[in-house]
């Protein structure tokens, strides 16, 4: 007999462990999760710079992050894991007057949606960094729930507690093709034979696109290269640094060790799977940095690594299935966002999957078809 689950989740990241999680919770039946590499969490969650905030411009956005928040506030007596949660804050600098008008139209929607963020003066913005450059600053907004968390500890969180529930995770394991008969998949071809199924969720992050094309279905999501670089302990030698937020250049920085992490996504790259650090890229990073914190001038920098966005056209995740295929299910296209949503996407899409629409919020917005329909939402708060 061939082998066959209820759900395929192909993908062994945060996204995949935790819709596994979800899934097993409601007690979905057999599910397989298959990952290529040897581990599970080592695509981009382990690259991640492990953000976690409510600020954001679109109200969706807003929504999935304010009930993943919750759950990382409660993950680690309900998982018995701790994901190291600091809520240093999140703070955005304006410094022109429209970014500044656009980060208080933003901060007014996420309180009517219940987050506690705040405009601040750039007096307060320096209050939380010190040796902050701020005489060009116009407005900020600053959220004191935000913070970051450990996305390897939060994947290793659902896969144990999934596991628990009978979830087999299977490592090493590529997956190659998948079946289709009419317009329904009806299993997936892996490096290690074949797995028959009506429910299969493509959770492959950067990869979104390629087991997409497997399924006959063009996933409008491509993968792009970021870096960080962390600097070693200097001067600044900061406790609890927010993750400050440059709009004007998208230059961002929080405290990492006893140094910095510095980081700023280079809009002229072309989409690519390309995952190597370019240092020639650094000068570029440290202009931004020393004209906003001077004082790094005193840093060296000791590390830094890149790792892959999965980004979608305007900026918000690819959550559902296309009509044509309605049983292959989208839980990608996070667009940099996908450790702050994880436990919101995981969440909604088990419902879609075993309820037929999502009932904990309405994410009828981010159905894979609003992007070929032209039907694209507006996020600012991108880096
Ligand atoms: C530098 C950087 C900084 C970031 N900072 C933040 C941040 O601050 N906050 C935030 O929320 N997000 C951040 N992100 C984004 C975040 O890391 C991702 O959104 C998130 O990790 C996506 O998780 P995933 O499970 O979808 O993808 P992944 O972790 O990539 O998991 C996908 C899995 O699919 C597997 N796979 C691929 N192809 C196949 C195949 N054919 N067969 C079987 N398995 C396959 C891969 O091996 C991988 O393990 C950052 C990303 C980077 C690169």
């Amino acid at each position: 007999m061939p082998e066959t689950a209820d759900v395929v989740i192909i993908g062994g990241g945060i996204i995949g462990a935790s819709v596994a999680w979800s899934l097993a919770r409601r007690q979905a039946g057999r599910i397989v999760v298959l990952e290529k590499e040897k581990y599970t969490g080592r695509g981009s969650t382990a690259y991640s710079a492990g953000g976690v905030r409510e600020q954001f411009s679109s109200a969706i956005n807003i929504l999935m992050s304010h009930y993943s928040l919750d759950v990382y506030a409660r993950f680690s007596r309900e998982m018995d894991q701790d994901i190291d949660y600091k809520q240093a804050g999140y703070m955005f600098l304006a410094s022109t007057k429209a970014t500044a008008q656009a980060l208080i139209q933003s901060v007014a929607l996420q309180n009517r949606l219940g987050v506690d963020s705040c405009i601040i003066t750039a007096a307060q913005a320096r209050e939380h960094v010190r040796d902050l450059f701020v005489d060009d600053i116009q407005a900020a907004a600053y959220n004191a729930r935000d913070g970051y968390v450990d996305p390897a500890s939060i994947c290793q969180g659902y896969v144990q507690r999934a596991r628990d529930m009978g979830v087999e995770f299977r490592t090493s394991t590529t997956v190659t093709g998948i079946n289709v008969q009419g317009d329904r998949v009806t299993g997936v071809i892996t490096s290690d034979g074949q797995v028959g199924t009506d429910t299969v969720v493509n959770a492959c992050g950067p990869y979104l696109r390629e087991i997409g094309e497997m399924a006959g279905v063009d996933v409008p999501a491509r993968p792009y290269r970021r870096m960080l670089f962390i600097t070693e302990e200097f001067s600044l030698s900061p406790n609890l640094v927010p993750l400050t937020i440059d709009m004007t250049t998208g230059f961002y920085f929080r405290d990492e060790g006893r140094g910095l992490m510095i980081g700023l996504a280079n809009a002229a790259e072309p989409s690519s799977f390309n995952t190597t650090l370019d240092w020639d890229y650094l000068p570029t990073i440290l202009e931004h940095a020393l004209h906003r914190i001077p004082t790094v001038e005193d840093a060296e920098i000791g590390k830094g690594w890149a790792g892959l966005y999965d980004i979608t056209p305007d900026h918000h995740a690819l959550l559902g299935a296309f009509p044509e295929r309605p049983n292959f299910y989208l839980a990608g296209g996070f667009s940099g966002h996908g450790v702050m949503h994880a436990p919101a996407a995981a969440c909604v899409i088990s419902e879609i999957i075993l309820d037929g629409v999502a009932s904990t919020l309405d994410v009828t917005s981010l159905a894979p078809t609003r992007v070929r329909e032209g039907r694209l939402l507006h996020e600012q708060n991108v880096i």
